[in-house]
This record gives structure tokens, C-alpha cells and sequence, in this order.
């Protein structure tokens, strides 16, 4: 299979199955957002419970928080997204695509370089040269490109009921003002009233630094968590969900003493790696990065990726970063608020007296949680093939999705619609429902299609209830990743799912 394939094969299953929808599909879609659908909405929010368990309850030393979407415009001044968080936007002069120039196909300055006029097929052969910028057009591989220009990838919008258009007109109204002057009448207007969608979540658990470490009374070292929605204004979305301009983040600020950031750097990025791992079929899939310096942010002393092999190649799951005291510092001198903290028990390296106040350094592991369900269901897609009773070549086709984050844990199945069979898979599922899981109970097509179904989707067991069942609580139990059917008694069933969908240790 090629990766074009296997690309598409996951998006058809996403789409059919319900993990995946294009967003607004019925009025064109809209190309940069998706909806995750009855399947998808269990498997992302198992996932993020994986990670906020991994991450908070098995730890005394993290806590979470929930901030909202909408922050006060000044933290992303301070933070440097409003004057840093940009991207080089090319157009191609040749085929028109529009582009990020630091993620162009590369090519060393003043090669040669040939494509068809327009990028058409067919097209007449044109001749160039790679600029001094070294890169080419990733559609068509022309080197006839435009300047760059810095594009920033936040969303703005208003606060509040006063539309910044009518104070706009209100103030230019009978003055015969330049272009560049209309724009600062403009920019004012709007300034009054401008917010940003966040485009991480990670500001604001150092806004919140004081709040939580006091509330909560955090000793240093700690973690304060956080998951939800960011937005991205991105010049290119690519690779369904891979890349949106809406999509979810689970990122953690882990507040350190000055010194000590190496080595929890190192510890960081391995609970990270093995997380992942735990999760995964094939472990080889994922590997660690670490960053070249001219690659780092400008905040940032060292970082590592966790790179997940996707059917296009290598590419970014995960920021494992060394964030120094960046943060806390601009904050802190931006709003006039001690953002540090007092360790009485320690001496300060300075005055050589008890007691030291610092700034902690921050390690920062910044998942994405919407590429994550991405890579978790190509880890876990896998196709079989076989030949069925009448000897006709057939493909199973099985997501092996660990069953802690299979979006159904158990399908009980009558085998027929009568004899008292659909009311004791009924008992059956809601013994299951009970323990907190969530199964379902299939009554429609033929048994073979019920398990293909089921295996495609991820359910790691089929309970199937039969005559014997109603005559001596027996059950056959198929499991999705050998295909293989065991009878045992509906209570030695039941626990041993229980036991199964736990999560790995
Ligand atoms: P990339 O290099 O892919 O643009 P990034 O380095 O800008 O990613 P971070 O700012 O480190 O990403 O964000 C942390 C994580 O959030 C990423 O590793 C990724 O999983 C996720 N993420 C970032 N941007 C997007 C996006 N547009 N769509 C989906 N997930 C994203």
C-alpha cells in the first residue's frame, strides 16, 4: 500500500465509520476544520483522559487548570506572539499556490531548475534559478516566487457590542486622509476593542503562575496542565486533521528551580516518548528530535521533537521545550507582579544567605491532541488478508486501537433478534455501562459483518449471545486483533473486559 493510499483509506474509514467529518460538509466544507464525529469524539476524548491521567492523577506534583479561549490582548504582546508569531507567506508568480517559505522543499541558491508554465500538465517547459532564499515552489518546483511577507497566524477578533467599522467611519468621515492614514484611524479603532483567539494554551498557566501556586500551595518543582482549543490562522492546512487552524492542545508548564532544567528537560521528554509508546503498536514509529540552534525560539535554551512516521514522512506529535524563565519574566515586568517564587530552604547562590526568591525556569510538553488522534489511529490501522469459506481472497481491515482508548470497549451481539436473545445482551451491555464503559449493543446485518465492522472501528471484544447462552450464561467472546472466539461464563466475561480496557501501566 502507498502512502497516498493508506492516506486515503484513513480519511474514507473517518468519514464512513463517524470518527471525522469535514466541517460544514453539506454547504462545500470548510477546507481548515473538521468535526469529529459519534466514533471520533470517544477515541479524542480518550486520548486526552490518557494524557490528563498520565499527566495529574498519577502525580502529586501537576495540577490542572481550564482557562478560557479569550485572554486580555496585552499577554500576547508580552508573550511576543503579536510582533513574533509569524510565517514567511510566498506566492508561487508560476502556478499561484500560496506557501510557507520555511517549510518550502529546499534547494541550494542558483541551481537550475525546471517546470511547466502554470504547473498544467502539458504545460511548456520554463528554465529558472533557486533565489538566494533556497527553496522552490512545493507544488510545481518553480523558482519564480514573491517576496516573503510576514503573515501572523492569530485570529482577531472584537469584544464587546461597538462594531470597531462604525467608529472607523465616525472618524474619517469628511476628511480627505491617506490610504496610510485611513489604516491608523482603523488599527486605533480597533485596538479598543481587539482580542485574540490563543493560539497555545501555554500562556495562560504563566499568567496564572501566582494564582496556582498558591491556592494550591505547589512547592517547586510543579506542573500546572492544561488542554483545549487553539486556532491558528495557518497559511497552509494540510494532511486532514495533521494540520487546522482549529484544533486541540494538551500542554503542561513544568516551573523548576534555575539549574535544575537540564536534567528535568531529559526526564520530560522520556515520560513523554514512553506515554506514547504505552499507547502504541509500533514503537519504532515514534522518535525524538532534538532541535538544531538555529531552529530554537527565541525563548527557548533546548527542545526536543517527538516526531510520529506519518504515511509523508517524519513529522512533529510533540515540543518537548526548555522554555528558560522567559515567560514568568515578561509577565512578571510587564504587569509589575512578582512572578517568582521563595524557597526557604535554600540557599541564595548570590548573597550566600538563607532563603532564595527566583524566577523558575519552565519545561514545557506541548502535545496536539487532535494530531494525536491522527497518529494513534494510523498506528493502529492495519489491513489482513485471508481467503473466506469459498475460498475468495478478502482483507481484514482492524484498527488494533489500544482498548483504554478504543472509542467502544464491547459489542454484545445476539446472534438473532428472538428468543430472549437481544434482552440478555441487553443485561450484558448494561452490567458493562455500569462499570463505566462504553459498549454498545448490535443487533443489525449478519454476525461476519457485525465483526468486520467492529474490527474496523477499533472494538476490541465481541460478546456474541446465542441458544447456549439463554440455556447456561455462556458467552463467546471473539478478540479483534487474532480473530480468535472463546466460550466462557458471562461473569468470567464481564471482568475479564473490565480488566482488559484498563490503561497500561
Ligand atoms: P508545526 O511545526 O507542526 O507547525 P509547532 O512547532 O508550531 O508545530 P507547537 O507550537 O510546538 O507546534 O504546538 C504544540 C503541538 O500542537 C504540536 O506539536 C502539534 O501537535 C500541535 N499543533 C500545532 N499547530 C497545529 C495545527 N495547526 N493543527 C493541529 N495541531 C497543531
Amino acid at each position: 500500500m502507498n502512502d497516498i493510499d493508506l492516506m486515503t483509506k484513513i480519511v474514507s474509514l473517518c468519514k464512513r465509520r463517524g470518527f471525522v467529518f469535514q466541517s460544514s460538509e453539506i454547504y462545500g466544507g470548510l477546507k481548515s476544520a473538521y468535526d469529529y464525529g459519534p466514533l471520533g469524539v470517544e477515541l479524542k476524548r480518550n486520548i486526552a483522559a490518557a494524557w490528563w491521567r498520565s499527566m495529574v492523577y498519577e502525580r502529586e506534583d501537576v495540577v490542572g487548570i481550564d482557562a478560557s479561549i479569550i485572554m486580555h490582548p496585552k499577554v500576547w504582546e508580552t508573550s511576543g506572539h503579536v510582533s513574533g508569531f509569524s510565517d514567511p507567506l510566498v506566492d508561487c508568480l508560476n502556478c499561484k499556490e500560496r506557501f510557507r517559505g520555511d517549510k518550502a522543499p529546499k534547494a541550494d541558491p542558483g541551481t537550475e531548475t525546471t517546470y511547466l508554465k502554470g504547473g498544467k500538465s502539458g504545460g511548456e517547459k520554463l528554465k529558472g534559478v533557486v533565489g538566494p532564499r533556497g527553496y522552490v515552489c512545493p507544488v510545481c518546483g518553480s523558482s519564480d516566487l514573491s517576496e516573503e511577507r510576514q503573515f501572523n497566524g492569530m485570529f482577531r477578533t472584537t469584544l464587546g457590542p461597538v462594531d470597531p467599522l462604525d467608529e472607523f467611519f465616525r472618524e474619517i468621515k469628511g476628511k480627505d486622509l491617506s490610504e496610510r492614514d485611513m489604516r491608523g484611524v482603523y488599527e486605533e479603532a480597533l485596538k479598543r476593542s481587539l482580542v485574540y483567539l490563543r493560539p497555545e494554551t501555554a500562556q495562560a498557566m504563566f499568567v496564572q503562575f501566582l494564582n496556582v501556586q498558591q491556592s494550591s500551595s505547589m512547592k517547586i518543582p510543579f506542573g500546572i496542565a492544561q488542554q483545549g482549543k487553539s486556532f491558528r490562522n495557518e497559511i497552509v492546512v494540510e494532511h486532514f486533521i495533521f494540520r487546522s487552524c482549529e484544533f486541540e492542545q494538551m500542554e503542561m508548564e513544568f516551573f523548576v528551580e534555575p539549574g535544575t532544567h537540564v536534567e528535568w528537560l531529559q526526564y520530560w521528554t522520556n515520560e513523554r516518548m514512553n506515554w506514547y509508546r504505552k499507547y502504541a503498536n509500533k514503537g519504532e514509529a515514534f522518535r525524538l528530535r532534538q532541535h538544531e540552534k538555529n531552529e530554537l525560539a527565541h525563548y527557548s535554551d533546548d527542545c526536543y521533537d517527538i516526531e510520529y512516521l506519518y504515511p509523508w514522512g517524519w513529522g512533529e506529535l510533540e515540543g518537548v521545550a526548555s522554555r528558560t524563565d522567559y515567560d514568568l519574566k515578561r509577565h512578571g515586568a510587564a504587569t509589575g507582579t512578582k512572578l517568582s517564587y521563595f524557597d526557604q530552604n535554600k540557599v541564595d547562590p548570590e548573597t550566600g544567605k538563607n532563603g532564595w526568591r527566583y524566577v523558575p525556569y519552565v519545561i514545557e510538553p506541548a502535545a496536539g491532541l487532535t494530531r494525536s488522534v491522527l497518529a494513534f489511529i494510523l498506528d493502529a490501522y492495519s489491513e489482513e488478508r485471508g481467503v473466506d469459506a469459498s475460498g475468495q481472497e478478502k482483507v481484514r481491515v482492524l484498527l488494533k486501537l489500544h482498548p483504554s482508548i478504543a472509542p467502544i470497549k464491547a459489542a454484545v451481539l445476539p446472534l438473532v433478534k428472538k428468543d430472549g436473545q437481544p434482552e440478555k445482551a441487553a443485561a450484558i451491555a448494561k452490567e458493562l455501562r455500569l462499570a463505566g464503559l462504553n459498549v454498545t449493543c448490535d443487533e443489525q446485518q449478519s454476525i461476519g459483518k457485525r465483526y468486520a465492522k467492529h474490527d474496523e472501528i477499533g472494538t476490541p471484544f465481541c460478546i456474541t449471545v446465542d441458544p447456549q447462552t439463554i440455556e447456561d450464561n455462556t458467552v463467546t467472546v471473539r478478540f479483534r486483533d487474532t480473530a480468535e472466539q472463546v466460550r466462557m461464563p458471562i461473569a468470567e466475561c464481564v471482568e475479564m473486559v473490565i480488566k482488559s480496557v484498563r490503561h497500561p501501566n
